[in-house]
């Protein structure tokens, strides 16, 4: 068989490592707790079960979905996005079911981005940001992101348009923020996503201006994954990126239930915006899927129309454990900052190990597995990711075995 050489270019799995030495330990007996999960250990509310239950016994849901998704969901989308954000969008052409936002992304690159052609991806993200354009034999230019700017990337043109944090070194070259022209003569998608995965980090309404900016200068879709919105602490409320001016015509964002009513099993979410975009998506999906169950998207309706509260209740749950996990951090020395938003607790690892070797000696020592930054891209070196996803309990053992460890 011969496979696509696409594949021979998708980075090897960076936890495959971490996975084998962990059913290493436990089949000598080693309890393993795992702080490296990116998944709500909470259940979905009872209500939107219960919508399920009832939409589950309607013969009509068990046909083909509608492909966009169900008006009524696409509906609930566009009322949500008023209600929460004050954004409108039209149902019928600015929104379009996702089966997850990681399907929505995945397929961007296949409706946007031609062989050889760039995306600009964070140096540190989610992977299906660049792992997209790989499987679509395109390439990515990495945009940095630095602990100094806030973890917010960074771009340039050779007209000093962009973003560049306060304190950039001597030549934006020297660190990669300029993109060069040629490169951006090829580009035709930016990433971005805050409240952010892996870092915690949250954006500003400028930062976002300027990505509008430069992406209308330069003929780029603007992505906006939105994942984490609902995900907020300390009286923090995270925007969409469609309540900044212009943002529409430039700029899709996806959001995602999985997060915010700890759906990530069920698979749904939602593309809105630029309705060229929102059209094109929906070509590719139309060749390619058949859209999501229907009956998932009624419980994905009673998710956003129904109470909120589960929301609150679930952030505060996740508050009191980042701060168990920070203090707890903090007091073995480490150095690491109370994220606003997000279940990640990004923080420098101490001198002398890469994140990699920091990693394998909590795993080893520890029994604690903890995500390496390096795994997220080439910034993420020197930092791990802890996820707010056990039980305080938990954590609290975790973090004290670390303690001894070190
Ligand atoms: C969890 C997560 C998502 C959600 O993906 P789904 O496919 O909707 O489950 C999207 N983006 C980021 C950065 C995430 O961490």
């Amino acid at each position: 068989m011969r496979t696509a050489d696409c594949l021979n270019h998708i980075e090897p799995y960076l936890f495959a490592q971490i996975d084998a030495k962990r059913e290493a330990l436990e089949a000598q007996g080693v309890e393993v707790l795992s702080l490296g999960i990116g998944d709500p250990d909470m259940p979905t509310p009872p209500h939107i079960v219960a919508a399920m239950h009832k939409a589950i016994d309607n013969p009509k849901n068990h046909q083909y979905p509608d492909y966009a998704g169900s008006l009524a969901y696409r509906q609930a989308c566009a009322d949500w996005m008023r209600s929460r954000f004050g954004v409108s969008v039209d149902p019928k052409s600015e929104v379009l079911a996702l089966i997850g936002s990681k399907e929505g992304i995945g397929h961007l690159h296949v409706a946007f981005v031609n062989p050889g052609e760039y995306v600009l991806a964070p140096s540190i993200g989610y992977p299906v940001y660049s792992g997209g354009a790989i499987l679509d034999n395109a390439k990515v230019w990495y945009m940095p992101m630095r602990e100094q700017t806030g973890w917010l990337a960074e771009f340039a043109d050779a007209d000093g348009d962009g973003y560049v944090g306060p304190d950039a070194p001597a030549s934006e070259a020297d660190y990669g923020a300029l993109v060069p022209d040629e490169i951006l003569a090829k580009a035709k998608i930016m990433f971005l996503g805050y409240p952010n995965n892996p870092t915690g980090a949250v954006a500003t309404p400028e930062f976002f201006d300027a990505a509008i900016a430069f992406c209308k200068k330069h003929d780029l879709l603007l992505v906006h994954d939105n994942a984490y919105s609902e995900i907020c602490y300390d009286g923090y409320l995270a925007p969409s990126i469609l309540e900044r001016p212009g943002a529409k015509e430039v700029c899709i964002e996806v959001f995602s239930m999985s997060k915010a009513y700890n759906m990530t099993g069920w698979r749904i979410a939602f593309a809105c915006g630029a309705p060229e975009a929102i059209k094109a998506l929906g070509t590719v999906k139309n060749n390619l899927d058949s859209g999501q169950f229907t009956a998932i998207q009624e419980a994905a309706i009673a998710a956003m129309s129904g109470p909120q509260d589960c929301i609150r209740e679930q952030c505060a749950i996740y508050q009191r454990r980042r701060d168990l996990i920070v203090d707890a951090l903090q007091a073995i020395g480490l150095d690491c900052h109370a994220p606003k938003a997000t279940i990640y607790v990004w923080t420098r690892i101490p001198e002398g190990y890469s994140s990699a070797e920091f990693a394998e000696h909590v795993l080893t020592d520890a029994h604690v597995i903890v995500t390496p930054g390096s795994g997220y891209g080439r910034d993420g070196e020197g930092y791990i990711r802890i996820s707010l996803t056990c039980p305080d309990d938990q954590i609290l053992e975790s973090v004290k075995r670390i303690k001894e460890s070190l």
